[in-house]
């Protein structure tokens, strides 16, 4: 239970409840994302606690006293309880994945807990079925061609349908492209082979968790930050990136998106703002938008996520506020900042742990950064070292895109990177 003390509606504005000097947010998730929100957070004058499956071992307990650190899963009620009660005078409940115990939350707000995103969108977000029947149903929102799968014969007749080859996915859960299987054939044994690399345990039931999207023939990815305030009256879009994936894991990303014209940058930052307002009430905080560009001239919504973003590091030393500290503004009712780049060019570099598993190999390239003008490196400092394990990123700023380029292409070699 959460006491009436700890239920109040904080800061957020349509509550009408007074401003206080400090706020304090948690967060479900204490990974990097909610390391790098809780070091923005004491400028803005905002106290952070987290709860996370590895407790005082995860990222974000490295940067905020481990008082303010709950272990346990994100999917236990009882722990996200916890996390709200041990919040003294909670403000704002927020998350850093989308992979949470959702119910757990529409309880805590049928109890006058502020939580921001609401459980309502954070519902439709976490189910991609859902996410892409939301984006069908409300707005303007072009999509993939997709089909609802419940069974083998329903995914064969996706297949039919769509055609191939087909993409299969978990409804739930996925991410870095776990979660996705690529059917090439319609028959049967490649069907049960895919849907077993998905996870799925009975192959004959009929209410399978998985969908089917239509191959999209892409010319390039792009991703768009989008951010929107707790009382709806403010969206606001960060410039289109190219968000360029290596095994279904961004690797780089850059900023704002070359090979493409202006106009298409603004149709995709139009389309992204779009989509997180076609969301509604609770729609609030940083949103990263993954779009397609089809060979054939269309821009298509991948997927949204629902908290800052891989594809949104670059904002950290690129744009006038970054992601992180617009998710806070976000979230917690307070005005929300520039989306403007401060300068011309900017390249983010994903740090992967290397083949080898070791951290001395995984270091190279941000070693290789300490030495460049405009380079920074964030680490995220995380316990041990796996091989393709995100351990930190590197972000340069220039005044062209030319001028990134040396610097980008070292940091590329040693990342194993192949430059097209
Ligand atoms: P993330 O780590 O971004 O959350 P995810 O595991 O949720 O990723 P998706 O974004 O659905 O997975 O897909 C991962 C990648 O697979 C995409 O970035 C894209 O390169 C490719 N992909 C996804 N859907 C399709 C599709 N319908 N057709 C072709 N390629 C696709
Ligand atoms: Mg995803
Ligand atoms: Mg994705």
């Amino acid at each position: 239970m959460v006491s009436n003390a700890l239920a109040v509606g904080g800061n957020n504005p349509t509550a009408g409840a007074p401003k206080k000097a400090c706020l304090k947010v948690a967060c479900v998730g204490g990974g990097q994302l909610g390391r790098m929100m809780a070091l923005e957070a004491p400028r803005l004058n905002i106290q952070m606690s987290f709860l996370d499956a590895l407790g005082t071992a995860s990222p974000a307990a490295q940067v905020v006293p481990h008082s303010r650190i709950v272990q346990g899963s994100l999917q236990d009620a009882a722990k996200i309880n916890q996390l709200v009660q041990e919040t003294v005078d909670i403000d704002v409940l927020t998350v850093e994945i989308e992979h949470i115990n959702v119910q757990a939350l529409a309880a805590l707000e049928a109890q006058g807990v502020n939580v921001q995103p609401s459980s309502r969108v954070l519902g439709i977000i976490q189910d991609k079925f859902v996410q892409k029947s939301h984006f069908e149903a409300h707005g303007d929102i072009p999509l993939p061609p997709y089909a609802a799968t419940y069974s083998v014969g329903q995914i064969q007749k996706a297949a039919d349908t769509l055609g191939l080859p087909l993409m299969l996915k978990s409804r739930k859960g996925g991410y870095d492209g776990r979660g996705n299987a690529v059917l090439k054939t319609n028959e049967i044994a490649a069907i049960e082979e895919a849907l077993t690399s998905l996870g799925v345990q009975d192959t004959s039931a009929e209410d399978l968790d998985v969908y089917a999207e239509g191959w999209v023939d892409f010319s390039m990815e792009i991703a768009v930050m989008v951010v929107r305030s707790s009382d709806g009256t403010t969206t606001a879009s960060y410039p289109a990136v190219n968000a360029i994936q290596q095994d279904s894991v961004c690797r780089v990303v850059l900023a704002p998106a070359r090979n493409v014209s202006l106009s298409t940058r603004h149709v995709c930052e139009a389309l992204a703002a779009r989509a997180i307002d076609s969301l509604g009430a609770g729609a609030s905080g940083m949103f990263g938008v993954e779009l397609f560009l089809t060979k054939d001239g269309k821009v298509l919504v991948n997927e949204i996520a629902p908290r800052p973003h891989n594809t949104g590091h670059y904002t950290q030393d690129a744009c006038a506020v970054s992601q992180f500290e617009n998710h806070l503004r976000g979230v917690s009712g307070l005005p929300l900042g520039s989306t403007d780049m401060v300068v011309e060019a900017a390249a983010m570099v994903n740090v992967l742990g290397a083949h080898s598993n070791s951290m001395e190999e995984t270091i190279r390239s941000s070693d290789a950064a300490l030495s460049m003008k405009k380079a920074s490196v964030h680490w995220y400092g995380k316990e041990s070292c796996r091989k393709g394990r995100k351990m930190g990123h590197i972000n340069v700023t220039a005044n062209s895109h030319s001028e990134l380029d040396d610097d980008l292409a070292a940091l590329l070699a040693i990342e194993g990177v192949p430059v097209s």
